[in-house]
């Protein structure tokens, strides 16, 4: 018997590693053959930086990211603002790879972690362990496993079977970083920026040197100039519809979670366990409360089958209304025509109380990390 393994290399899976190494396991982690894929940033929310604390993380990535003032939601076409919301909890912006860059030091750091550039092929339960067979050919058991090898990996398919596939929510995000130095000084400003549209919305955040871009938009929206019809010249953001801005097309899933978190000795975590489009800024968010979930379910019981089931039962009701406001948020974010006429109405009359009656519960960490 050799301990927990986890499956995937992303910031859930480096997470769920060091939480399950925190709580006093061997680990081994089949990080995957490819790399993930680090490009751009992402914004982490109070609830996110909670997790961070409870993984002992929070003052590496503190100096590795942006503490954001306020979130501003103006209106695409007129740029009038609508929304200035103070933050007041830590709210930051990360590279991607930074935040990476602090799991990977934080594993390195632990001696009970070993790390293996395999893909997991096969899960096969036995009782109460789990026997592993990876694509070099090899086979191990191990206590338990936590898989967080992504939406499309071996533990969804698994342990949700009857969940199939992620669905795609029809929209895509046209992702760019492109350096502030080149933009007008006020894109420099530690705010994250919503700009609503049309059945269309644009997000913009400093990281480092840079501007972090995400627009999202129906696929059927994305042809040659897209960007121009988007933001034409004379609207408030038109110089980002420059032609040397080099962007990156993804395909946004539909907010869902695996119909079951946990079989036997396999637990989920992060995409594999839960699918969001990025509209609250809370997928990498949730995969670090996972990651502290576990820690604290392992911390507290003697065996690992019943840490999984106290971890799979608290996570799996957190979640499910997160994702649900995720996806209600993005049909608000959507909305076009005359709809959209009256959501900028009513947020331009009551915004700012209303999105923090919306984010509070949004941003309320997990009852176990309190
Ligand atoms: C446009 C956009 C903006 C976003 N903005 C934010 C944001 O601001 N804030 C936020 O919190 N979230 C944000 N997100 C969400 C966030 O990026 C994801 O939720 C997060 O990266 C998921 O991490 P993960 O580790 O769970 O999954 P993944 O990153 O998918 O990692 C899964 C890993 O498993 C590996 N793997 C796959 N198969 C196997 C196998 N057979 N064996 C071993 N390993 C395997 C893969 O190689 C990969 O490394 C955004 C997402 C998008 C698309």
């Amino acid at each position: 018997m050799a301990g927990l393994a986890v499956s995937g290399g992303g910031i859930a899976g480096m997470a769920v590693a060091l939480a399950a190494a925190r709580a006093g396991h061997e680990v081994t982690v089949f990080c995957g053959r490819t790399p993930p894929q680090l490009v751009g940033g992402l914004q982490l929310a109070p609830n996110g930086w909670a997790a961070l604390t409870a993984l002992g993380l929070a003052e590496r990535a503190a100096a590795s990211s942006l503490r954001l003032k306020d979130i501003m939601v103006r209106a695409l076409d007129s740029g009038t603002t609508l929304i200035r919301l103070p933050l007041h909890e830590p709210y930051a912006s990360f590279d991607r790879a930074a935040l990476a860059g602090c799991l990977a030091d934080a594993l390195a750091t632990q001696a009970s972690v070993t790390v293996k550039p395999l893909n997991l092929d096969h899960i096969h339960q036995q009782g109460d362990t789990v026997r592993l067979v990876t694509d070099d050919g090899a086979s191990a058991a191990f206590d338990g496993l936590v898989a967080a090898d992504g939406a499309a990996g071996p533990g969804r398919r698994h342990v949700a079977p009857a969940g199939g596939q992620v669905a795609s929510t029809g929209k895509i995000a046209m992702r760019a970083q492109v350096p502030l130095g080149s933009l007008p000084a006020g894109f420099a400003r530690a705010s994250s920026n919503l700009w609503l549209g049309r059945g269309v919305h644009v997000v913009h955040y400093p990281i480092g040197e840079m501007l972090n871009l995400v627009v999202t938009l129906p696929a059927d929206r994305v042809g040659p100039g897209w960007q121009h019809r988007l933001m034409p010249a004379g609207s408030p953001l038109a110089l980002l519809a420059d032609d040397n801005i080099v962007w990156n097309r993804t395909p946004l899933p539909a907010a869902g979670t695996a119909g079951c978190w946990r079989r036997g000795a396999v637990v989920l975590a992060g995409e594999a366990a839960h699918s969001m489009p990025p509209h609250l800024a809370q997928g990498a968010g949730q995969g670090l409360q996972d990651a502290a979930s576990l820690q604290y379910w392992l911390g507290r019981q003697e065996d690992v089958s019943t840490g999984f089931s106290g971890y799979a039962r608290a996570r799996a009701g957190e979640v499910a209304k997160i994702v649900r406001k995720a996806d209600m948020s993005g049909r608000i974010m959507g909305l076009s025509g005359p709809a959209a006429y009256f959501r900028d109405i009513a947020l331009n009359l009551g915004g700012t109380r209303l999105m923090q009656t919306w984010l509070a519960e949004v941003w309320a960490a997990d009852p176990s990390l309190a």
